[in-house]
């Protein structure tokens, strides 16, 4: 569990794969108040549809498929970021799969927070 500090916000990268944007975007709106509270990053799209729904404020890295996932990999090799909501989808192929292990195993690698689906991002922030 991430805890809030009043000194230092934390940060949590935001990335969800196509057929689950639409989730990933109600499960920021539902926990939005808690999201203020910490600094927001994530893919491109990923990004500006959280923005556009909830009013938060999520820096855009590019788009996964064009080598988000790299960006947040490596902001997370360079401690930058202190959990990862990430829901992909089991169920289609991606073109940037290669990228999507990467991200996963350098957060084993470092140690990070990484939620792959609903439940596990609740556990995480609350
Ligand atoms: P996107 O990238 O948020 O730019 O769609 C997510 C992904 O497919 O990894």
């Amino acid at each position: 569990m991430i805890t809030e500090n009043k000194t230092v916000k934390k940060t949590i990268a935001l990335i969800a794969h196509d057929n689950k944007k639409p989730e990933i975007v109600e499960w920021a709106k539902a926990n939005s108040e808690i999201l203020k509270g910490y600094n927001l990053c994530g893919t491109g799209t990923t990004a500006k549809l959280i923005s556009e729904a909830t009013g938060l404020n999520v820096k855009g890295f590019l788009s996964g498929p064009y080598g988000g996932d790299q960006q947040i990999g490596a902001k997370v090799a360079e401690g930058e970021i202190d959990a990862v909501i990430f829901f992909w989808d089991p169920l289609q192929m991606q073109p940037h799969d290669p990228d999507i292990k990467a991200l996963l195993r350098i957060c084993v690698v470092y140690n990070v927070p990484i939620a792959t689906n609903q439940a596990t991002a609740d556990c995480i922030i609350k």
